[in-house]
Formats: structure tokens, C-alpha cells, sequence
């Protein structure tokens, strides 16, 4: 009987640890979060552009991300945060704003407006 007491305390003791080391484990491989909300290089005018096109680094639409929109230029690392033909600064590949535009989709033009010809 007191064999398995310790048996049982050893038991619990180890899976405690192992639960202990996993989760540890899983806190350190956790990817960090990008940001790409530093400002400080750009004129007052751009960053009141990039206000208006309401950028945001975090897309509220996973189906719509800068890093599947046609202006989104890759860093060339691959990785990181990247930039854009139309919002000046560093853009998050998992950022958004007003100008998203579906890669292969054709480019707005003064043609779309409604007018024929
Ligand atoms: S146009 Fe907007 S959605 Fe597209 S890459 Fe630039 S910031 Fe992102």
C-alpha cells in the first residue's frame, strides 16, 4: 500500500513537471507578434494619409491582408514588415486599409467611373 502511495506521488509529481516543461516550451515558441506601426520617417502628410486610408496592422478581415493586396511590396528579407505603392511607412503583411486590392484583380482606372468609351 505505501509502495503506491509512491507511486502515485511520483506519478503526479512527474506529470506536474511535464506539464510544467510543455507549457514553457510552448510560451518560447510562441511567434512574436510584428508591429509595423513606427511612424517617426515619415512627413505629417504621409502619416495623415496612411490616417486616412485608415491603415491598420491588424486586418479586421482575414480574407483581406495587405500581404495578399496587389500594392503590398515583400521586405526583402521575406519576412517582417514590408511596404506599399500607395501607404507610405513599414506595413504589416497582416495589416489592411480603404485601398486594399485583390492581387490579379484588375487596376482601378477612369474607365470604371461609369462612363462608357
Ligand atoms: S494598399 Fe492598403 S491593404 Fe494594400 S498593401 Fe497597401 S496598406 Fe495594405
Amino acid at each position: 500500500m505505501n509502495e503506491l502511495l509512491i507511486t502515485r506521488r511520483h506519478l503526479l509529481k512527474k506529470s506536474l513537471a511535464l506539464g510544467a516543461a510543455a507549457a514553457l516550451v510552448a510560451c518560447e515558441s510562441k511567434p512574436k507578434e510584428l508591429h509595423c506601426t513606427n511612424t517617426s520617417s515619415l512627413t505629417d502628410e504621409e502619416v495623415k494619409a496612411r490616417q486616412t486610408l485608415e491603415y491598420a496592422d491588424k486586418s479586421p478581415d482575414p480574407q483581406k491582408m495587405c500581404d495578399n493586396c496587389q500594392q503590398f511590396i515583400l521586405p526583402p528579407s521575406g519576412k517582417g514588415c514590408g511596404t506599399c505603392k500607395v501607404v507610405k511607412g513599414p506595413i504589416n503583411p497582416k495589416g489592411h486599409c480603404k485601398s486594399w486590392l485583390a492581387k490579379g484583380a484588375p487596376a482601378p482606372s477612369a474607365s470604371a467611373s461609369g462612363t462608357p468609351g
